[in-house]
């Protein structure tokens, strides 16, 4: 079926990402709350019709670990893409203080699935354009990705599931959206970083989104980016230190050796090294976590109310900075 927006009652806005808004929404024929993303895109409609013929693919994607895409229209120049709304919200919100190893260890089951499927039945791989981003002091040409495999796009619900979000599949949009510069914040692989992420067919390979992976769960592990800001002059020091540096580890003190090795075997410098989706579903720490009973409804319960009591306060600071200006 075909959606449009007369079908929707607007309700509160989920995030703002970087190429757009998210908002919960009522789908009101079917009365399915659903979440509408708006990118707005300065594009002739031939190409905006193209890309909304791109994205129906995305109703193949159907799986357990992927967001149920429900369709896509676009009004003026912006694209509204309509999927499941998923009443927890992303992961780089909930890790706060650090996701303990059960929790952490489903959550990566979700992913690599939920990767493997993407991999395996779509033929997606998280596929990055090259931008020539020259900033002045930044003599190296960067790749920025539409789709990075991060804690953002790492959905959760009150039911304790994890399911991905935010993949390319649309050329057209990729190619929109690639001319924004690069975050602070990066999950790019070094041969990636170095711009050398291509095989010899010019194909991306998939041991780059091993990388991301292994990055992601380590920020989740730990509660915070691996590489923080402050402890880098710019994002050139920040980049170089994933290029040149170690691999970051857990912590030894709150992690398992299978949960360290784990993401060891993902965040291995060269490529080849890194383990397959297959041999981490293999990986003792997932085959071990498959026998263990943990309470995901419990710790999203926990880790939602921590997150919207930081918020609270956060916004009570605010209002008492404001009296005080006054
Ligand atoms: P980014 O561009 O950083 O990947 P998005 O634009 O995809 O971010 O999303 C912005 C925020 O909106 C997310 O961080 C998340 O909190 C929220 N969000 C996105 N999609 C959904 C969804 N399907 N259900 C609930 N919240 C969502």
């Amino acid at each position: 079926f075909s959606i449009n927006m007369t079908q929707f009652q607007l309700e509160e806005e989920l995030g703002k990402g970087n190429y757009g808004t998210v908002r919960k929404v009522l789908h009101k024929p079917t009365n399915v709350y659903m979440a509408m993303k708006e990118i707005r895109l300065e594009l002739d409609q031939a190409k905006l019709n193209a890309i909304i013929m791109e994205l129906d693919i995305l109703h193949r994607a159907a799986s357990p670990e992927i967001i149920d895409f429900y369709g896509a229209f676009f009004i003026e120049s912006c694209v509204y893409y309509c999927m499941e709304y998923m009443d927890a919200g992303s992961l780089d919100k909930l890790e706060v203080g650090g996701i303990p190893e059960g929790v952490l260890g489903r959550i990566a089951g979700s992913m690599v699935r939920g990767l493997k499927f993407l991999k395996d039945e779509m033929q997606i791989i998280h596929r990055v354009w090259t931008c020539a981003h020259n900033a002045d002091w930044l003599d190296l040409t960067v790749l920025d990705g539409f789709a990075d495999v991060k804690p953002t796009n790492v959905l959760v619900n009150k039911k304790g599931e994890v399911k991905l979000c935010d993949f390319g599949v649309s050329g057209q949009l990729e190619r929109s959206l690639a001319k924004t510069n690069i975050g602070c914040q990066s999950y790019m692989a070094p041969e990636r970083i170095k711009g050398e992420s291509q095989n010899n067919l010019g194909q991306y390979t998939v041991s780059s989104d091993v990388w991301s992976l292994g990055l992601a769960m380590i920020e989740m592990g730990l509660g915070h980016y691996p590489y923080p800001p402050e402890t880098y002059a710019n994002v050139f020091a920040q980049l170089t230190a994933i290029v040149h540096g170690d691999s970051p580890e857990l912590p030894e003190e709150k992690f398992s050796e299978d949960a360290r090795d784990f993401v060891r075997r993902c965040l291995m410098k060269v490529p080849e090294m890194r383990a397959t989706y297959a041999q981490l579903l293999d990986h003792p720490f997932l085959a071990h976590d498959r026998m263990r009973n943990v309470d995901m409804v419990g710790w999203v319960t926990r880790a939602m109310s921590e997150r919207d009591k930081k918020a609270r306060e956060r916004h009570q600071q605010q209002q008492l900075l404001l009296q005080q200006q006054h």
